[in-house]
């Protein structure tokens, strides 16, 4: 029987056991994936010593457990953190799944919108913004990164997206955006982007990756001004399908009726 974990501390709130345990269930696979509390100092243990088949890795252990793999993807090298770990053989491998998952999630609700890529205006810098720049880039967007504090963004922007232009939160060229990325964590507590969302063109695509509250005070604006949005709870649940492909053999599927199980459990908590 399989058996997968998260690890992180805390880890009482991940949404992560009830996503993969609902794969379980409804694809009839005998395995088991459990929360585990680990505190930074007792990660190489338990990285090598442990009876799993892998797992997912989430804050504060992104990046160290890094050197305690035997290989990193190109994806988890790039962007500089792990979300999910994997053996082959006697190797543990690490990858991080939360690009193709914000790519995959628009895919599935906005089909089209990456066949002709235009410009995208990442809100951020920090380290979920490392994978979308890296996977936006990727996909041939031309991006601008606008962050609070502007060294974060040139870092980033010289590492994954040299071509990136850098300006202010306050500065954000909304009225050239096609797409507009908000990976800041501005909008968890109900509070609005510091610009003029007057400046957005109603043809423009914008999504939040906060996904408490569904919809942010970001993605009501935009939607008020007539623009096509998406909600960042489908991005937590397509990260989470290459792991499961991996520690339990079937490719899984984000359903509504998934989508719904984890927003009962949101609303319950919030
Ligand atoms: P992080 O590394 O701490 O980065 C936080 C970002 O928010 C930085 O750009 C920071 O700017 C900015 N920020 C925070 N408070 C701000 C404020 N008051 N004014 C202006 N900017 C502010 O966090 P993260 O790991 O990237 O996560 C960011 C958010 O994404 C979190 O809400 C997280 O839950 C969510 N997330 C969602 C998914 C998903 O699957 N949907 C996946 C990963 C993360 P500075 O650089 O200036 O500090």
């Amino acid at each position: 029987m399989a058996k997968a974990f998260v690890i992180g501390a805390p880890i009482a709130h991940s949404r992560s056991p009830l996503i993969h345990g609902h794969w379980l269930k409804t694809l009839g696979i005998e395995g088991s994936y459990e929360a585990v509390h680990v505190e930074p100092d007792d990660l190489p243990a338990f990285i090598r010593h442990n009876d799993f088949d892998g797992g997912n890795v989430t804050l504060p252990h992104k990046e160290q457990i890094k050197p305690l793999l035997d290989r990193l993807t190109t994806t988890a090298q790039r962007v500089g953190a792990v979300n999910t770990v994997w053996r082959e053989g006697d190797r543990l491998v690490g990858d991080n799944t939360d690009g193709a998952g914000f790519i995959a999630n628009l895919d599935a609700t906005e089909p089209g919108w990456r066949d002709a890529p235009g410009n995208a205006l990442v809100l951020g810098a920090g380290g979920a913004a490392r994978a979308v720049v890296d996977a936006l880039a990727r996909a041939g967007f031309a991006i601008t990164i606008a962050n609070r504090t502007m060294a974060r963004a040139e870092a980033l922007a010289m590492e994954l997206a040299e071509n990136a232009m850098i300006t202010s939160l306050l500065q954000a060229p909304l009225e050239r955006a096609d797409l507009v990325v908000n990976t800041t964590s501005i909008g968890m507590d109900g509070s609005m982007l510091p610009f003029d969302i007057k400046a957005l063109r109603p043809d423009a695509l914008v999504t939040d990756i906060v996904y408490t509250p569904l919809e942010t005070p970001l993605l009501k604006a935009a939607r008020t001004r007539g623009c096509r949005t998406v909600d960042g709870l489908g991005m937590l649940l397509h990260q989470a399908v290459p792991g499961f492909e991996r520690w339990f053999g079937e490719r899984p599927e984000v359903t509504a009726e998934l989508r719904d199980i984890i927003l009962a459990d949101l609303g319950a908590s919030a």
